[in-house]
Order: structure tokens, then C-alpha cells, then sequence
């Protein structure tokens, strides 16, 4: 790595810090300001987008190297109440990459034929290929945040009698833990993210879909309705999130009331992972080179 980008890596690491855990114990959702923006004034916003920017134009260029060798894959998997800006943040940050190398998925209420397995099921068959990221909009996690807010929904699960206890959230939590060690272990870069809205900006937003009706057609009644279940949702982000952090596989607890700013801080996180990587740019051994210049030769020998 060069010294510039050793520079910027120092600035990035410094914007990121704040938000990445890597270890749960202690680790408390009131300390986390959904309103933060590191700092950044208004005023600095255009410095703050530049960056974005330039991030967004580095991310591409780390995608090519990690699809040209072929070795690792990297799962970017996001979390959220509603509104709180994942498919915006997705688009946005991913906007540079090319779409060869990157796949999202998004996960909603399971299906028949979904619910008729284990939960990691349908994750498992969506994980990137090596030399590829893969972005999973909502994830395995909801196995622990809607489902644990609503448990009812177990019912719908089909567990044999017996495996429903007390001690299920606890359960599936380490099952995930170990679940992202083994992905890590086999050489999948593991980022997760919250995005960390305020249960007041939730609100400003939803009216936003109401107000504007080029926005009517995001607005969905029962997003409203979940609003009752804030609390129970937080502790059960809190909980999710003491349980499955770790130096391998860490959160980001990104600030989400505004934009600008949780955009800059997922890109900001995805760089400095892959700068971490310090992934070689595509070269070529000796044998190689030699075929190539076979090749080269041979085609200019040919009369037509
Ligand atoms: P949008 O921003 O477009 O609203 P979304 O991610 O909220 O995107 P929706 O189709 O509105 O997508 O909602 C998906 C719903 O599916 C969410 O309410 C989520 O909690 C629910 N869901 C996802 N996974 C599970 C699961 N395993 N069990 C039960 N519900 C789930
Ligand atoms: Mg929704």
C-alpha cells in the first residue's frame, strides 16, 4: 500500500471506529446517537460527499482486484427499521461496482417451501461465489428481530415439539455466531450492518411517504403499526448484537437520521475492510507471461 493511501486509511479508520463492534459484551444501543455525523458540520457536507465519492470510486477498484483473484468473497449484510434508508444506502454506495461481480438480495416473509427448512436455508443458497460481494437486504437476523418481536411466527416454522424453548433466541444466536466464523473461515469477509434510525426521524420520514405522493407508493400501513414494537425491537437488536460481534465478523452501528452521513460511514467501512485485504492488484507469473507472448506472436504471424 502506498503512503497516500496509507494517509487515507488512517482518516477512514478514524470515521469508522466509533461505529464498529467487535466484541458485545457491554455493548449498549443508548450509547450509539442515531443523529451523529462524526463531527461534520452542514457546513462540511460537500467535503463529506467528496469523500463519498472518492470511496465509492475505490470500492470499484478493490471489486475488480477481488474478482480477479478469485480467492475470497465478501457478504455485506444490512439490518434496519423501516425507513431508515437500505435500499437507498445499497444503490448509492454499490452505484460504482460493476454488477457482474455483485449480487443483492432481499429477504421477506419466508415462503412456503422456505419455511419447510432450516432458517439459514435460504441465506445459505444466496452467499457470493468467491471473487464476489454479495449484499443480503435484511438477512438471518430477522430470525431474531421480527420473529423474536412476534413470536407467534414460530408457529408457522414447523420446529418439532420440543425445540421451541425458552432458551431459542440465545440458541439461534450462537448457531449464527458460529455460522459466520465457519464463512470467515473459509474466506468470506463478514460486515454487518445497523442502520441506526431514531424512532422521531422514523416518523418524519413516514410522514414524508404520506405528504408527497411521489412517495405514497413506499408507504406501507403496517410499517406504522410496527412503531408500537419499537422497544421490544431495540432490545432485540441489542441482544442480537451483544451475541454475534466479533473481531471476524463485525457490526457497524451506522447513525441513519441522516443520509449523507450513513452513506459515507458504509462506504467508509467496506474500504477500509478491503484495503485490509490489501488484495494484489491481477498479475501474472512467468508461465503465464510466456503463453501470452505465444499467443501475441502467433497472432501476428497470421496473414488474414
Ligand atoms: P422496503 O424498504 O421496500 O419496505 P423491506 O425490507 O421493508 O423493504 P418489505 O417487503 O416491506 O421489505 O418487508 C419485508 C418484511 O418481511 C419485513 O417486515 C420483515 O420483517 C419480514 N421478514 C423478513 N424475514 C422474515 C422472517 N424470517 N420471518 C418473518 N418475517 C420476515
Ligand atoms: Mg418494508
Amino acid at each position: 500500500m502506498d503512503k497516500e493511501r496509507r494517509e487515507i486509511l488512517k482518516r477512514i479508520e478514524k470515521l469508522v471506529d466509533p461505529y464498529r463492534i467487535t466484541k458485545g459484551k457491554g455493548f449498549r444501543l443508548k450509547d450509539f446517537d442515531p443523529g451523529d455525523t462524526g463531527g461534520f458540520g452542514s457546513d462540511q457536507k460537500p467535503m463529506a460527499r467528496d469523500l463519498l465519492e472518492k470511496g465509492i470510486q475505490w470500492l470499484a477498484e478493490e471489486q475488480g482486484k477481488l474478482y480477479a483473484q478469485d480467492r475470497r468473497s465478501l457478504l455485506l449484510l444490512f439490518q434496519a427499521m423501516d425507513a431508515a434508508g437500505k435500499d437507498g444506502t445499497i444503490g448509492h454506495v454499490m452505484s460504482g461496482v460493476n454488477p457482474q461481480g455483485c449480487q443483492v438480495f432481499s429477504f421477506q416473509q419466508p415462503s412456503m417451501e422456505e419455511l419447510d427448512h432450516d432458517f439459514l436455508w435460504r441465506c445459505l443458497k444466496r452467499l457470493p461465489e468467491r471473487g464476489r460481494i454479495g449484499i443480503f437486504n435484511r438477512s438471518y437476523y430477522e430470525e431474531v428481530l421480527v420473529v423474536r418481536v412476534h413470536p407467534e411466527l414460530l408457529g408457522r416454522q414447523k420446529l418439532p415439539p420440543g425445540h421451541v424453548t425458552k432458551g431459542i433466541w440465545k440458541e439461534r444466536l450462537a448457531d449464527i455466531a458460529g455460522f459466520e466464523r465457519y464463512l470467515v473461515r473459509q474466506g468470506t469477509t463478514v460486515l454487518k450492518f445497523f442502520l441506526h434510525i431514531s424512532r422521531k426521524e422514523q416518523k418524519r420520514r413516514f410522514l414524508q411517504r404520506l405528504e408527497q405522493p411521489e412517495k405514497n407508493w413506499k408507504f406501507s400501513p403496517a410499517d406504522v403499526g410496527e412503531r408500537r414494537y419499537w422497544d421490544d425491537y431495540m432490545a432485540a437488536y441489542e441482544d442480537a448484537i451483544r451475541r454475534t460481534a466479533s473481531r471476524e465478523a463485525p457490526w457497524y452501528v451506522v447513525p441513519a437520521d441522516n443520509k449523507w452521513y450513513t452513506r459515507l460511514v458504509v462506504a467508509s467501512a467496506i474500504v477500509e475492510a478491503l484495503w485490509k485485504l490489501d488484495l494484489a492488484s491481477p498479475g501474472i507469473d512467468a508461465a503465464r507471461g510466456k503463453e501470452i507472448t505465444a499467443a501475441r506472436r502467433s497472432l501476428m504471424r497470421e496473414k488474414r
